[in-house]
């Protein structure tokens, strides 16, 4: 049973306007009139346009056989019934949606869940009043702004955002600016809280291989033990296609470096799992105590580690589906089929030659998906 619905604005990872992160979703048993949470706010109401043209029933309910007048008929009324937006990162790509109808759009008072810094920065867009009108504010009682900024604690605990919805974010690197330094962008766990089950989202985010402070690690050891029981879908930026050499990732994957990701949370899943049969031969009484018991603790870890080989981790990620975003744009037409497809086909290969059973889906504008 899917616990959330899902309708992708945009997905690519610029530099094309009418393509960029976007994500629409609800969970799966309401209506999408009863609220909606935005993830990440790139494309928005003129891409929510254009989707609407060539498919005028994605928000039909399904319940509805007769067209109903509470139905979402336009653009507007679907950007009017979200209620949040959880944003990864302040990049214009992540955010231009959310700041181009901040004046236009009518419904409740929108929150913007994300981290502090990224609020700062995106206030750094309202706040003077220059490049747009100031239309988000920090204060609970100013109701005349109709955004109003929320900072998502960077803790190993879910915050409810609405709709029977929870999220925990996590720290991501994305890209190292002599000025400023890392550059953060996050990872959001999004839980279905009636029934538990979540998936996980990837803002931008460079290989910890590469990087000077790898923190992707923490995310995949956070995920490990869920899958595929409780979290088998994550979506993942890889914005370039293969043989983009490192010096020019530019805080981003290519799908040889994905895959290398994907091995490590394959290794931690394997992991997770003899830890946890370890723990059950515990319980039913097979370890012993003590003294004796510590120090076979510390072996059986150390054969843990040793014991995971490349055939252990065949088939670790099967029942998982990672869905490929942020692709940019094939702005030379290297390409005869769409880049995303492109890309999504290179990270198939690599995946399967590891044997990982991960199912790689690539992510189209406009696409209705059940997670
Ligand atoms: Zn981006
Ligand atoms: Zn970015």
């Amino acid at each position: 049973m899917p616990t959330f619905t899902m309708v992708v604005l945009g997905s690519g990872g610029g530099p094309h306007e009418s393509n960029m992160s976007g994500y629409l979703i609800k969970p799966s048993e309401r209506s999408w009139t009863e609220g909606i949470i935005g993830v990440e706010a790139g494309s928005g109401l003129g891409a929510l346009d254009l989707i609407l043209e060539r498919n005028p029933s994605i928000f039909d309910e399904e319940s509805s056989e007769e067209p109903d007048s509470t139905d979402i008929q336009s653009a507007y009324d679907v950007y009017s019934s979200i209620r949040c937006f959880l944003v990864t990162h302040a990049h214009l790509d992540h955010v231009n949606g959310l700041i181009l109808s901040a004046g236009s759009i009518g419904g409740p008072r929108k929150r913007i869940y994300a981290a502090h810094q990224t609020l700062k920065d995106i206030d750094s867009i309202f706040g003077g009043g220059r490049i747009w009108p100031n239309l988000a504010s920090w204060k609970e009682q100013d109701d005349a702004y109709k955004l109003l900024y929320q900072a998502l604690p960077y803790e190993p605990i879910y915050t409810s955002v609405g709709l029977d919805v929870s999220v925990r974010m996590m720290p991501l690197s994305h890209g190292f600016d002599e000025e400023s330094g890392i550059y953060d962008s996050a990872a959001f766990f999004i839980k279905h809280d009636p029934s538990g089950r979540e998936f996980l989202f990837f803002g931008d985010v460079e290989p910890d291989s590469i990087s000077t402070r790898p923190q992707t690690i923490h995310v995949w050891r956070a995920a490990a033990a869920k899958i595929p029981h409780t979290l088998d879908a994550i979506f993942i930026e890889c914005s370039w296609p293969s043989g983009r050499s490192d010096a020019t990732l530019y805080g981003h994957l290519n799908p040889e470096h994905l895959v290398a990701e994907l091995v490590i949370l394959a290794k931690e899943v394997t992991q997770a799992r003899q830890r946890g049969s370890s723990d059950a031969a515990a319980t039913n009484g097979h370890s012993s105590n003590g003294r004796n018991g510590h120090g076979s603790k510390r072996v059986r870890k150390k054969q843990r580690l040793n014991s995971i080989s490349e055939e252990s981790l065949r088939g670790a990620l099967a029942g998982v589906r990672v869905f490929i975003t942020h692709c940019k744009a094939d702005l030379e037409k290297a390409h005869t089929r769409p880049i995303n497809h492109v890309i999504a086909e290179q990270v198939r290969v690599l995946a399967d030659e590891r044997g990982l059973g991960a199912d790689i889906v690539a992510v189209d504008q406009g696409l209705l998906l059940d997670i």
